[in-house]
């Protein structure tokens, strides 16, 4: 059997282990299949060619190139993905787990690329939150930016997802605008090297971008500094060690952890046997307890179900155990493969001996189960162990030692604030989750138990069809936990991308503001165009370009003849005695929709020309009453824009209704799309 080398990539090369390597066994069959680390870690090389040659390449492209370009490595590894499953089931995993590692790190990827596009401006500045006013006349403003921290990343991965804990940190670090150094757990490093190396040979990625250290990282964090950011993902005790670095903490460097979890799932009170929601918990809890042989920071650790109900949970959860097909994970009908190593199965057995000092076994016995297909003297297998603690309260072992394999406690609860209490004495995780069909369970739930969560998973038969599960962290919604989680937070949208940016409060003139976000403000200058805004295509309109419109009479038969025409007749337009007895009004008024479309009336050329569509307007708010008599101007300014598609872009305008004295009357940020040419 050849055993395999796997390479560091550094300042550009494919390294070779050394003498310092470390072998690396199958989870399956015990053999040495490979060997990585190196005796030294050149840090000083590694992070100067990340700052010096990726950071620079990643700031000159706009938050939407590096959101294409991490859709084309997305698409490039999922035409390749079959390499990376073909590795993985020496890690134990089946080809469902899979699914997960590589399929949902590639998904996870896609998403953050699409969100980029979505939300993050085709700039190089990202805008958190609106424009504050700092002054009465409006001459002095405030506006929260985000630009990319200028160091690197260093992202240090557990070894139960090889492929989606490194994308899920990578696509956010990227799109950021910050390389990355990626350090993966070493006993499954191979399937890391082999999805760095695809991302490598692509071609998409600019050099330094991204490098890879398997192995030990050597002195690397203490090079850091203050620019730089460590992601961790790991246990506990690790994530401390690394935390606590004097060098980390002399330059403030942020940190991200997220580490060991006690996750709970509930069973609510109303989910009894014979309701959707009770076979659904015991299908979830199953699924947690079993897929990736319960090797998931998400995975349920603790069962809560109402006392009453505890019997009837071990008993049906049994059943499904007992149904669990454990074997080689190449062959389809395992369910759930081995564990990733022998080291990793002592530890969860050293786990459960401290479990079962509180608690009894009642499913699952280590020592005698049937393995399917492989040698079970060889592979790390264990069977699905659960057990069951009859005194949660005075039980402490249940709450905080996490055995990172196949093993969860039930407990039972006498109500809802107690399960709440318990619940809580996870002391901090990823995510809880209730299974309940009664909405206000789950939101004395939100209350009780909120702040101890980075998630609340609520199920039942509405949205059993369609759920995620309670172990699949989504790239759109937060991943991470206070307390015993880590403290930190990933993904989450783009939430995500701001751990590697820093965030700023500029504060200056609408000039200043403008001319730093690429945006017009309300106050900024404004200039006049050759022609008319709505015939000049995407790229000649330029940002503030305004058009004043000229005045328009509102009349008492245009407000009479709307409300006929649209059928909205309400009082504040018809009955003059009525609106005067309304607080806002001063007597009948025109409607709001009526402006608007005056305001398109004055603001639009008719000709055939470069705006393509309207598709929609933004933060309407009508300030101020207008009644028949009075008289109307729009002024209309390019705020932002934004290229969409191959042919067209969209347009952001201002605009600003004032009546004859000059006193806003309604402002709104209208959308179109625009030819480029
Ligand atoms: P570890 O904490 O042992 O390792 C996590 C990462 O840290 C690995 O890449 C590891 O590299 C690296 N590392 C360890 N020591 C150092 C160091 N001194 N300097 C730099 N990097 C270091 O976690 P494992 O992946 O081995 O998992 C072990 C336990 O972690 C599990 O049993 C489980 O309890 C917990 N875990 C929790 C997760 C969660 O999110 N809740 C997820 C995964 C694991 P190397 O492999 O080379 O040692």
């Amino acid at each position: 059997m050849t055993v395999q080398d796997i390479q560091s990539f550094v300042t550009g090369d494919w390294l070779a282990p050394d003498s310092a390597a470390r072998d690396i066994r199958d989870a399956v069959t015990g053999d040495v299949i490979a060997r990585a680390g190196r005796a030294q870690v050149d840090a000083s090389a590694m992070i100067d060619h990340a700052v010096s040659v990726g950071a620079p390449a990643l700031r000159a492209m706009t938050f939407h190139d590096r959101a294409r370009m991490l859709k084309a490595l997305a698409l490039y590894l999922q035409e390749r993905k079959q390499l990376l499953y073909d590795l993985s089931f020496s890690t134990g995993a089946t080809q469902k787990d899979h699914l997960i590692d590589v399929d949902g790190g590639i998904g996870t990827m896609l998403v953050i690329a699409s969100k980029g596009r979505r939300e993050m401006p085709d700039g190089h500045v990202y805008l958190d939150g609106g424009l504050e006013q700092l002054s009465r006349k409006g001459s002095f403003v405030g506006q929260h930016v985000c630009t990319p921290l200028q160091g690197v990343a260093v992202h240090i991965n557990a070894f139960n997802f090889p492929v989606w804990g490194m994308l899920e940190k990578l696509a956010p670090t990227l799109l950021a605008g910050v390389p990355a150094i990626v350090k993966p757990a070493t006993t499954t490093c191979y399937v890391t090297e082999a999805c760095v190396r695809l991302m490598v040979d692509s071609g998409i990625l600019p050099n330094g971008t991204i490098q890879l250290v398997t192995g030990g990282l050597g002195d690397l964090l203490n090079h850091l500094g203050a620019q730089d950011v460590v992601s961790f993902t790991g246990s506990a005790d690790t994530a401390y060690a690394l935390r606590s670095a004097p060098n980390l903490l002399r330059n403030s460097v942020r940190f991200v952890a997220e580490q060991d979890s006690l996750n709970a799932s509930i069973l609510g009170p109303d989910a009894v046997p014979g309701t959707p929601e009770f076979d659904l918990f015991v299908k979830e809890v199953h699924r947690e307890m079993t897929t990736k042989a319960g090797q998931k920071c998400t995975a349920i650790r603790r069962i809560i179900a109402p006392q009453a109900q505890v019997d009837a949970v071990i008993a049906a959860l049994s059943e499904r155990l007992r149904d669990t097909v454990i074997g080689d994970p190449r062959d389809p009908a395992t369910r759930m493969g081995a564990l990733v190593s022998d080291g990793q199965r002592r530890d969860v057995l050293a786990k459960c001996a401290s479990l079962g000092s509180e608690a009894e076994r009642v499913f699952g016995d280590p020592d005698a189960f049937a393995v399917h297909g492989a040698d079970a003297s060889k592979g790390a297998f264990l069977p699905p162990m659960l057990y069951h603690c009859a005194d949660p309260d005075a039980a402490s072992h249940v709450h905080d030692t996490e055995a990172f394999g196949p093993v969860a406690t039930i407990m039972g609860y006498r109500d809802l604030s107690h399960a709440i209490a318990l619940v809580n004495r996870g002391q901090g995780s990823l995510v809880a989750s209730v299974v309940t069909n009664d909405p206000e369970v789950a939101r004395e739930v939100v209350m009780g138990a909120g702040a101890f969560h980075g998630r609340l998973y609520f199920n039942n038969r509405d949205s059993m069809a369609e759920a995620t599960g309670h172990g699949s962290p989504l790239p759109h919604m937060v991943h991470g936990g206070p307390g015993r989680a880590g403290g930190g937070e990933e993904l989450g949208g783009v939430r995500g991308v701001m751990h590697y940016m820093q965030r700023t409060a500029v504060q200056g003139s609408p000039d200043v503001i403008a001319a730093v976000t690429g945006e017009w403000v309300p106050g900024a200058s404004t200039s006049q165009g050759p022609a008319h805004p709505f015939q000049r295509n995407f790229d000649e309109v330029q940002i503030g370009e305004t058009l004043h419109t000229s005045e328009r009479e509102v009349t008492s038969e245009d407000i009479e003849h709307f409300a006929e025409f649209t059928g909205d007749t309400f009082y504040a337009h018809m009955d003059e005695d009525a609106a005067k007895r309304n607080p806002f009004f001063p007597g009948r008024v025109a409607h709001g929709y009526l402006l608007l479309s005056f305001a398109a009336g004055l603001f639009v050329d008719p000709d055939e020309g470069p705006v393509l569509a309207n598709t929609g307007l933004d933060t309407l708010r009508f300030q101020k009453p207008v009644s028949a008599g009075d008289r109307i101007k729009v002024q209309l300014t390019v705020k932002k824009k934004t290229k969409r598609t191959a042919d067209y872009g969209e347009v952001r305008w201002h605009v600003i209704l004032r009546n004859q004295d000059d006193a806003p009357v309604a402002e709104y940020e209208l959308l179109t799309m625009n030819a480029y040419t």
